[in-house]
């Protein structure tokens, strides 16, 4: 079954495509894993539901992506005087996956506050409880609630005095 999609991009345009379901109305398209970072959402036409990029269909796009990046090594290594070892290539796949987390990553997300309790452990506005071995969230390099993916916002834990 064939189905429409409305592609909402990032700056501001429409776009409809079909296919039986996602991936398949953007191969047919002919928009590639680099473009889908530009996309904002996409709604399917026939019931009006409206979603994110779900994650299989990013994870189709990344085996895309890892086949795409194998093919262009392994024409590298076959052209070169030099061939890349394979920490080299592994360490470009790596990047590239990294990248592909960090466009995941919506630009703009609300901060979760991180609040120390008198146990050392850190309660978050948006449920969850976190403890480290040591230290603060940004001394363990957290950055991001590992709950709701919100920016840490740290509150140290203060001592009330009693009088
Ligand atoms: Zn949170």
């Amino acid at each position: 079954m064939t189905h429409r999609f409305m592609l909402h991009w990032r700056d501001g345009t429409t776009e409809s495509v079909a296919g039986s379901d996602i991936v398949d109305a953007c191969n047919r398209a002919g928009i590639g894993a680099g473009a889908l970072a530009a996309l904002d959402y996409w709604a399917m036409d026939d019931d009006g539901r409206e979603g994110a990029m779900s994650e299989s269909v990013l994870r189709e796009q990344d085996k895309r992506l890892d086949a795409l990046i194998q093919t262009v090594a392994d024409v590298a290594f076959k052209q070169g005087e030099t061939a890349a070892s394979d920490d080299e290539v592994e360490d470009a796949i790596n990047a590239v996956h990294e990248y592909i987390a960090e466009l995941r990553t919506p630009a703009v997300r609300e901060p979760c506050v991180w609040s120390q309790d008198e146990e050392g452990a850190w309660d978050t506005t948006c449920g969850g409880l976190f403890e480290f071995a040591d230290g603060w969230p940004s001394e363990n390099g957290a950055k991001y609630c590992c709950y709701c993916g919100g920016v840490i916002s740290e509150v140290a834990y203060v001592d009330e005095v009693e009088e």
